[in-house]
């Protein structure tokens, strides 16, 4: 089982994450160009929070074996975990911020 890790100094509140998980989670067909960010049933199962001191608090359910809301995050705030080995979707040291 994967595990969700995040290290929200990294978070840049893009919200790239929350939009992959309302796509991957609709309940209608479609492509990420017609999602409609209004319909309550395609909710993001994650929240990113402003701290109030400039940086931003991602929130995750840590629901999914192949989490999209990772796959999304290009700032590394967020990697995967599984098997005892680190995930490729996370991102090299030299490629963040
Ligand atoms: S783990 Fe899955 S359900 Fe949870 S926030 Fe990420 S994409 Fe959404
Ligand atoms: S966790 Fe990653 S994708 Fe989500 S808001 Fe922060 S920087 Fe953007």
């Amino acid at each position: 089982m994967r595990r969700i890790m995040i290290n929200a100094s990294l978070c840049d509140g893009c919200k790239n994450c929350s939009v992959a998980c309302m796509q991957a989670h609709r309940t209608d067909k479609g492509t990420i160009y017609d999602l409609d960010l209004t319909n309550q049933e395609n909710e993001s199962r994650n929240h990113i929070v402003n701290d109030g001191k400039g940086g931003y608090k991602p929130i995750f359910c840590r629901h999914c074996d192949q989490p999209e809301c990772v796959m999304s995050c290009m700032s590394g705030a967020l990697y995967a975990i599984g098997a005892g080995q680190r995930s490729l979707m996370r991102l090299p040291a030299a490629t963040r911020r």
